[in-house]
Formats: structure tokens, sequence, C-alpha cells
């Protein structure tokens, strides 16, 4: 997958956001050049998509899968409990 292509697109839809975080996908160019990542997941029955941001990634990066959806969870539950 292309995913300058897949940025543009979305960004056409005016409804990007970062999957984990929620922050708002800025315009296009800016987010390529800033490193928003598209990625394929596999879900129940159909593959979607999701946006991850560069703050995301980079945590993830530091962090790996895990440690970083732990991190996510507390920081959800940080916020809504
Ligand atoms: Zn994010």
């Amino acid at each position: 997958m292309d995913v300058s292509e897949a940025l543009r697109a979305i960004c056409t839809t005016g409804e990007g956001s970062c999957w984990y975080c929620d922050r708002r996908l800025p315009a296009a160019e800016e987010a390529i050049r800033d490193g928003w990542d598209v990625q394929r997941v596999n879900g129940d029955r159909i593959a979607s998509i999701i946006l991850v941001c560069p703050m995301c990634q980079r945590e993830k990066a530091e962090l790996g899968e895990e440690g970083f959806l732990r991190n996510l969870s507390l920081r959800v539950c940080n916020s809504t409990c």
C-alpha cells in the first residue's frame, strides 16, 4: 500500500484521526512530512485501515506493541475514570 496515496485519500474525507490517541490528521502534505502511517488491520470479517500518528509510532517503537497497548489503556482509563 502506498502510504502517501492513502493519506491523501483519507485527508479528502476530512475524517482522519489517529487510531490510538484521536489526534486529528493534518493536511495531507503535513501528515506525509510528519510521518503519519497507514496500517492495514485484519478484523473479524473485513480488513480495515487505521491511521497512526508519529507520536504513537514512536511510543510503540520504544515500548513494544504490548507495552504500548498497556500504556494506552492506562491513559484511557485515567481520562475516563
Ligand atoms: Zn496517536
